[in-house]
């Protein structure tokens, strides 16, 4: 008899610095599903200086959310590829009620099923320390941290060598507004995804290794 594999569909909820990034990419390798992040579309755009990079690069500095418009569009086009019929990660969207509606019609018009909730939950005084020493690469995306996570040589992606940079955004004073911003906007996420029953609460101080086991065994039981 073959084997109806359901296709994998995941939200990573918490607050900037819980772990979104870091686990998106390793469960994206884990299932082979794509990795769909606002944020990385949005730095990406800034990088090439595009049009929409110049119109929001400011808006990102300030620690502040884009227009929902923007980011809408962002994820209805990238799960309308077909690689994502077969399931997809969501790091950094939905922010708001408003995104998480228009992300239930996104995924019914491409008839994909309720995805599952994994909430990262991490104490605010371990978000900072978390955020303040995490280190970026501009060309693969591989995440860091100068003391959690260190890269083998100082400053060097151990993925493809390039030179490892503190993201624009990590700065104590724009990380007091994400925080707030998040508090205000994106933690009422957490009871409305609740209400669906699909919300499942990660521990975010575990290792990142544990972190994973979870959201995997979480993931498969779902499916
Ligand atoms: P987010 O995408 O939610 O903003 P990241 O995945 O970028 O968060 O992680 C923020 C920082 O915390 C990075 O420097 C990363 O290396 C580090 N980090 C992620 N998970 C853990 C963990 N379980 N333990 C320690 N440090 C972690
Ligand atoms: P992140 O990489 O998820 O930490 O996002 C970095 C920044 O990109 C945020 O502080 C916002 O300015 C912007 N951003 C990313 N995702 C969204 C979203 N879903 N809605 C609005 N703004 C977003």
């Amino acid at each position: 008899m073959k084997k109806i594999v359901q296709p994998i569909g995941c939200i990573l909820l918490g607050a900037p610095g819980s772990g979104k990034g870091t686990q998106a990419k390793i469960i994206s390798n884990l299932f082979r599903i794509p990795h769909v992040s606002t944020g990385d579309a949005l730095r990406s755009e800034i990088a090439k200086k595009s049009q929409l990079g110049l119109k929001v690069s400011k808006v990102l500095a300030a620690g502040e959310l884009v227009s929902d418009e923007l980011v809408d569009a962002i994820v209805a086009s990238r799960l309308a590829q077909s690689d994502a019929a077969s399931g997809y990660i969501l790091d950094g969207y939905p922010r708001n009620i408003a995104q998480a509606n228009e992300l239930g019609r996104i995924l019914s018009s491409l008839n994909y099923p309720v995805p599952a909730a994994v909430y990262i939950e991490l104490p605010e005084n371990e978000l900072l320390r978390r955020i303040l020493g995490r280190l970026s690469c501009s060309k693969c995306g591989s995440i860091f941290h100068q003391v959690f996570n260190a890269p083998k040589t100082s400053m060097i992606c151990d993925n493809c060598g390039t030179a490892l940079m503190q993201r624009k955004d990590d700065t104590e004073q724009t990380v007091k507004t994400r925080l707030s911003v998040y508090r205000q906007e994106t933690a009422p996420l957490l009871s409305f995804y609740k209400q669906s029953g699909r919300l499942i609460t990660v521990n975010g101080l575990q290792a990142i290794s544990e972190i994973t086991r979870n959201i995997e065994t979480a993931l498969r039981f779902e499916r």
